[in-house]
């Protein structure tokens, strides 16, 4: 797994703390998420595959974590603030 960079952690962060992580629906497979960054994105959890997936150019590009995914983690506390 690639590591996160501290600009990506350090955006997705922001967005956290300024509560632009929006949960939106839940279904049984999946959980929506709306984040309002620079543009609103959508980020949906698939709760089958354990994985998270974005509409941003970062993330379908590089198909890593992005702030966008990073930010619906600590919303959801799956990831330590400090870490
Ligand atoms: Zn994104």
């Amino acid at each position: 797994m690639v590591s996160l960079s501290w600009r990506t952690k350090r955006k997705g962060y922001w967005l956290f703390k300024e509560g632009k992580v929006k949960k939106d629906i839940e279904t049984d497979k999946r959980i929506y998420f709306l984040v309002y960054g620079d543009k609103e994105h959508s980020v949906i959890f698939d709760k089958t595959k354990g994985k998270f997936t974005c509409d941003c150019e970062y993330f379908s590009l590089k198909l890593s974590d992005c702030s966008h995914i990073y930010a619906v983690k600590l919303f959801l506390g799956v990831e330590n603030e400090r870490d």
